[in-house]
Parts: structure tokens; sequence; C-alpha cells
């Protein structure tokens, strides 16, 4: 069969797209949102909490194993065959249980991972460097009642504990935005604020509150919540995050500076928690812990986290918009029974609704 035919406005954008920790959840699922759209790309990671299996098999896309924190091996790749025009970095420490676990590691890590970032793109010539869309978190946001905007106040860079994670990530940011010489003019790089990206294939391990959930609800296990069940949180579905990120890519103009990446389904922790019990169809109770048992005694959590989407929907025709019942019963289907006794479903971590 003849492939359809493409005019100018349906072609894909030229150039290969790189990601990096592709092999995670939510750049497996860019990856395959990219080659769906024609879009050569390229993935490095390093399987430190990613999994190859997660990636389509398919010839636009070329997994490689390695550190994206070795500047010499991110060059020659920049160097290297047809021109990389995106480079998406989204190679990180996550989740909160891993960050917990030794939170300076953490932020050595992600500073090791920007260095080298930068490092890589000065070594490069101009006409081979790429636009950077570099992941951050919503974290980085002070706690606040309203809508968060980018332009709103922000913690720390040197907060500690479980504000290693975002204070590192802002860290980050300012880098990146720093090193101006490094970026061609209107293309300096774009701060991937994500809040709450859930989605089926996400690891209950890793201390994401949603699969959590759903592993516990599937094998009749107490749901946990924390304290007393009334952080707000906003999630986004993996999907809808990655059709909405390959559309921004494709793009041949975007502002830049930080971008809220986030969804519109938004609830408490506590009828979170019921909800995913009703639509499983589970006996499972919901209970309250104090989070500093599994989550140490200096755990500090948020009360809300509500992303101001007004920049996302200027920027993009298709931001993230499934409901919260869609966006369960999808992580439901994806969990049968079954595979949540396989997966060893019950353990009690850390499983705080952060971002
Ligand atoms: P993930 O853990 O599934 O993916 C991260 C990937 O990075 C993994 O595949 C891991 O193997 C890889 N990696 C780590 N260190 C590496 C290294 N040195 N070299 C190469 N690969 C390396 O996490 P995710 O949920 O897909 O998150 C992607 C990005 O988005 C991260 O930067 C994260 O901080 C950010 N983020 C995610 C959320 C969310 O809700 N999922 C929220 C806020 C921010």
């Amino acid at each position: 069969m003849r492939p359809p035919m493409q005019t100018a406005s349906s072609r894909p954008p030229r150039g290969r797209v790189l990601i990096t920790g592709g092999a995670g959840f939510v750049g497996s699922a860019l990856a395959a949102h990219l080659v769906r759209a024609g879009r050569e790309v390229v993935v490095l990671d390093d399987l430190s909490g990613g999994r190859r299996s997660r990636l389509p098999v398919d010839a636009r896309l070329e997994f490689l194993l390695g550190d994206a924190g070795d500047p010499d091996r991110l060059r020659a790749l920049l160097m290297d065959g047809e021109r990389i025009t995106r480079l998406v970095h989204l190679a990180a420490v996550v989740g909160v249980r891993r960050v917990l676990a030794d939170p300076e590691a953490c932020r050595a890590a992600h500073g090791r991972l920007a260095a080298a970032l930068e490092h890589a793109l000065a070594a490069v010539p101009v006409d081979r460097r790429p636009r950077l869309f570099a992941a951050s978190t919503s974290e980085v946001y002070a706690e606040s009642d309203g809508a968060l905007r980018e332009g709103g106040p922000l913690r720390a860079e040197d907060g500690c504990g479980r504000w290693a994670y975002a204070g590192s990530k802002l860290a980050a940011e300012r880098r990146f935005d720093r090193c101006a010489t490094l970026w061609a003019e209107d293309a300096a790089p774009v701060h991937l604020r994500f809040f709450n990206v859930v989605g089926p294939g996400q690891d209950a391990d890793s201390g994401m509150v949603l699969p959590n959930f759903v592993e516990r609800a599937r094998v009749g296990a107490a749901l946990e919540v924390h304290g007393d069940g009334r952080q707000e949180r906003t999630f986004a579905h993996v999907e809808d995050v990655a059709r909405c990120l390959t559309e921004l890519l494709a793009r041949e103009h975007l502002p830049a500076g930080p971008l809220n990446v986030g969804g519109t389904a938004h609830a408490t922790i506590e009828d979170l928690a019921q909800l995913v019990v009703e639509r499983a169809g589970s006996s499972s109770l919901v209970v309250r812990v104090d989070p500093r048992q599994s989550c140490g005694a200096e755990f500090e959590d948020v009360r809300r986290r509500v992303p101001d989407l007004s920049r996302l929907r200027r920027l993009s025709t298709c931001p993230p918009s499934r409901s919260l019942v869609e966006i369960v019963d999808d992580c439901l289907a994806a969990h049968p029974r079954d595979t949540a006794l396989a997966a060893g479903a019950g353990r009690n971590v850390c499983a705080s609704p952060a971002s």
C-alpha cells in the first residue's frame, strides 16, 4: 500500500528528537506519540528507573542504553547523524520514596545531569544545537491557596529532605537560563513544570499515589491517605501530556521559560481513594495514616497543588483534559486483579501525592 501523501502542513518537522530518560513513564509515552506523528526519536536512558519494554518497536525509534550525565556521550549524539533539533530532558531521580532514600544524592544527580547537558551543548556548533525542553516540577512552587502561575512564588533551591528534588529542579532551570549564549535568538529553554502526570504503566514503587491506590484496591488492601486526606491535587493523563508535548515540540516558535503542564482532573486525596475503590468495585477500606510512619519523621506535605493552565492553553490546541473518572478507569483497566497479585500489590510504601 502506498503511504498517504503528505502536505506541507501534515509533514513532520525536520530533525530528530532526543529524549533523555525516554524509557521512563512520561518519556516512553512521548516517544510513542512522536513516532506516530512521523518523527525520528532517539532515547537515551540508563534504565535506573525506566524499562526498555515500555518503548514501541519502530524503525523511527532508536534506543541507546547510557548515562545522560555523560557530556561526551551527549556531544557525540548531537554531532553524529541527522541533526537533533529538539532535546527533551526527562532523566531524573523520580518519586518521593527514591528522593527520601537519599535527598542529597538526588540533588547531586540532577546537578550532574544539568551540567552534562550544558557542557555538551556548549561543545557543539550553534547550527547543531537543539532546542531544550527540560522537565521541571510543580514542586518548585511555594505553598499557595490559589492556582499556581508560572510567575508565582517559588521554593528555595537549597531545600532539604524531600525539597532537595524541587530545589535541584529549580537550580537546573536557572542554570539553563543563565547560559544565555548557548541559545539562538528566541530559542532559550522551555521548563516543563509537570503536575501529577498519571496513567497506565506508572510504577507504584516510585511512591506515586494513584498507582499505589490502584494496586491496593485490586487486592483488597487498605488505601492509606496521609493525615486528613484533604490535600488537593490535579492529575493529567500521560497520553494527554504526550500528545500536547508532541504538538509543542513541532512548533517552530514557542516562547521560552517555565510552562505548567498539567490537567484539570482535580480531587482531594481522600476523594481520589474513594473513587478508586468505587470504580474498582473493591472491598478495600480507606484509612488515614500519619505520613511520618511511612515517609519518615521529617516528612512535610503540600496542602494544595492546582496549576494555572492559561499559558499552556494559549500555546497548545490540545492541553490535557481527561476527567478523573476516565483516568482512574484507564489505570484500573491496565491493572487487572491478576496483574496486581503478580506485582505483589499491597506493600506499604511512602505513597505521597507529590508531583
Ligand atoms: P521516570 O522515573 O519514569 O523516568 C525517568 C527516567 O530517567 C527513567 O527511565 C530513568 O531510567 C532515567 N534516568 C535516570 N537517571 C538517568 C541517567 N543518569 N541517564 C539516563 N537516564 C536516566 O519518571 P517520569 O514520571 O517519567 O518523569 C519524567 C520527568 O518528569 C522527570 O524529570 C521528573 O522529575 C519530571 N516530573 C514528572 C512528574 C510526574 O508526575 N510523572 C511530575 C513532575 C515532574
